[in-house]
Parts: structure tokens; C-alpha cells; sequence
């Protein structure tokens, strides 16, 4: 039974519920978690299956649509499947999508359509297997681009792919992935630098602005930018007159980047977090274990959600005391 809808603080309302199933990642990207996972204090323990079942079935009937899985890394978690499979049979909820760094992904593809995930964001800065050892710390290119065609064959289309570019660490490879992603299908997103935790410092000296993006998007010929839709998320919209390829950029700092945030977080243990640089993270698991949880559960969330900052402050330097974003699901 519908629930009445989840609306914020600043009138924006909740249709979409991004959930970090693991705080571990196995890679050691420079700008995120170089030294390994900072895991926040407190217990460390992940939420089941069925756990994640359960919120997310009273998230669908306030109005919650999409749910992302993100981490850490999700395909380290052994029941993933069964994760996705639970989520994709909740009624009103119409996807579930996955961020990965698709290492991992191609054996997993067809199991994980087959349990009803809809599609696929792969995140990939480099296309040199060298300089992806180097940024990603452990990363094997070979096997991640196995795993996007995995996921393409597997039907888990539209794949994003989103790439952080980074003045002298591999700004020149705008055109490569502007060729990889219009031979696969893919839909690219240039995602500027964030100055979050220890990427504060490479932020001073590497971040590219999304117009400084835009201007080597620009040697490979014009491009429009489009008018914006629900769909695509924060990305403002870019498309090249010669052959029509469709590029986002994403600008987190830019200005108006969070008037339509529709959003809210998930930690791997069940906090709700309103906004990833500036909210508390509110504890909900405990609400599972009550006689009347949805009644519970519901209150929990609504008293959550007037913690929703209406717009982040990263540009005056508060990151929400995250190390990176991994400890959220980025
Ligand atoms: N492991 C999964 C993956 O690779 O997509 C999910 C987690 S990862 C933290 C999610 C995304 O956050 C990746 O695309 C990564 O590039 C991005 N990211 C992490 N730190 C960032 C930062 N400081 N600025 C911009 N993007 C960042």
C-alpha cells in the first residue's frame, strides 16, 4: 500500500535511493582510497539481503523508484545476486543499476541480469593499461573492458561511462574515450574532480574544470548542448554535430548542480545519509527489529530526510568529513 511521498525539506522529491552494499574496495584509486579503505567507527557488519529487502520496500511505497548499488566496490559481495534479485521483484521499484569498476564483472553479467538489474555505470579513467595500474593502484584493464562487453552482450545497456579527468594524468585521452564509447554504445560522462578527502590536495593542481573538459570534448569537432531531462541526472548534455554522440559532463561544484537532487543515501549498515558531502548519517537498521516496523521504519526515514541539506557546501571547503568517497558509495 502507497505510502504518502517522500518529499524534503526544500520541496524536492524522493524518487531515488543510491545504497553502498560494501565499504571494502579492492582498488587503490589515487584521488579515493590510495592507502585502503577508511571505514567509519562503529560496527562493521554489512546488511543482508533480505535486510536491504525490507527498507527498500518501504523506500518504494514513499515514492522511491531506482536504486543504484554502489560502494566500495558491490561485486565483492558474494550475494550480490541475490541482493539484486530481492530489490528487482519490489513493486514500484522500476531499476536497479550498479556502479562498478567492472573488473569483476564479467563472469557475474548474465547471473546479475538474470536477477533483474537494469543497467550498468562503469567508472574508468584511463584506457592504458599502464597508467590504469597507476591510478587505480590494482586495476587490470584487459578485464574491465572484458566486463563492459560482458555487460553489453548480457543486455545490461545503457552502460555509463564515467571517466574523471585530470590535468596531466590523463587529459589527453578525452578523444580516446570519445571513440571508445561511440564504437561500444556507450554512454560517457566526464565527471570533474571532487575535493574530497585526499583528493583535496590534487584538486589544487589537477581538477579540470567542466568547461576546461568541454574544450578538448571541442577538438574532436562541435558539439550542442542539449536541453536537459529527468534522466539524466546532474550531467548537463553535449552532442556532436558530425555523428550525434551524446557526452555529459558533471559538474558537482557548479552552480544549481543540486536544485533537483531527488536522492538520498544508504550506508553499507543501513544509515541514511541525505546528501553525500554535508548530512548525518541516521541509523535505520535497528528500526528493522521492531514489531511494527513499517510504522517505525517510516518515521525513522521521514525524521531522517529533515537533515537534507537543500545544497552541498564543497566549494567552501566542507567535503561532510568524508576520507572519500567509497565510505559513502560514491
Ligand atoms: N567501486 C565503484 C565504482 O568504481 O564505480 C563504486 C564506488 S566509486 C567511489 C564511485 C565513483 O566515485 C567512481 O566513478 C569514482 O571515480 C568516483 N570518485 C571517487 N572519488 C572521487 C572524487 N574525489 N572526485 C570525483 N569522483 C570521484
Amino acid at each position: 500500500m502507497a505510502l504518502s511521498p517522500l518529499i524534503d525539506p526544500f520541496g524536492r522529491s524522493i524518487r531515488y535511493l543510491r545504497i553502498s552494499v560494501t565499504p571494502y574496495c579492492n582498488f587503490r584509486c589515487l584521488y579515493c582510497q590510495p592507502d585502503g579503505p577508511h571505514l567509519p567507527e562503529g560496527p562493521r557488519e554489512e546488511i543482508s539481503p533480505r535486510e536491504w529487502e525490507k527498507l527498500v520496500t518501504l523506500f518504494a511505497r514513499m515514492g522511491v523508484e531506482k536504486v543504484r548499488l554502489s560502494g566500495g566496490e558491490p561485486t565483492l559481495r558474494k550475494d550480490l545476486v541475490e541482493i539484486v534479485s530481492r530489490l528487482s521483484k519490489i513493486e514500484g521499484i522500476g531499476e536497479v543499476s550498479l556502479s562498478t569498476h567492472a573488473m569483476h564483472l564479467a563472469p557475474l553479467a548474465k547471473e546479475l541480469a538474470r536477477a533483474g538489474l537494469s543497467r550498468v555505470n562503469v567508472s574508468l579513467d584511463t584506457l592504458d593499461a599502464d597508467r590504469f595500474r597507476e591510478i587505480s593502484g590494482r586495476g587490470d584493464l584487459r578485464r574491465v573492458i572484458e566486463g563492459v562487453d560482458a555487460a553489453l552482450a548480457a543486455g545490461l545497456d545503457p552502460i555509463k561511462l564515467n571517466a574523471v579527468p585530470m590535468k596531466g594524468i590523463n587529459d589527453h585521452e578525452i578523444g580516446d574515450f570519445l571513440d571508445f564509447s561511440a564504437k561500444r554504445g556507450l554512454r560517457m560522462r566526464f565527471i570533474e574532480l571532487m575535493p574530497v578527502g585526499v583528493a583535496r590536495e590534487l584538486y589544487e593542481t589537477r581538477r579540470m574544470s567542466g568547461d576546461e573538459i568541454l574544450e578538448r570534448m571541442r577538438e574532436s569537432g562541435k558539439w550542442a548542448e542539449l536541453e536537459r531531462h529527468g534522466k539524466d541526472g546532474p550531467a548537463r548534455m553535449f552532442q556532436r554535430e558530425s555523428d550525434g554522440l551524446r557526452v555529459g559532463v558533471i559538474h558537482p561544484l557548479g552552480k544549481n548542480f543540486c536544485d533537483n537532487c531527488n536522492r538520498v543515501r544508504l550506508t553499507h549498515r543501513g544509515e541514511m545519509r541525505g546528501c553525500l558531502f554535508g548530512a548525518q548519517n541516521v541509523p535505520l537498521r535497528h528500526l528493522l527489529e521492531a514489531e511494527d516496523w513499517e510504522r517505525v521504519l517510516e518515521d525513522g526515514v521521514r525524521q531522517a530526510l529533515l537533515s537534507k541539506p537543500e545544497k552541498h557546501r564543497l566549494e567552501e571547503g566542507d567535503d561532510g568529513e568524508l576520507n572519500s568517497l567509497a565510505q559513502i558509495g560514491g
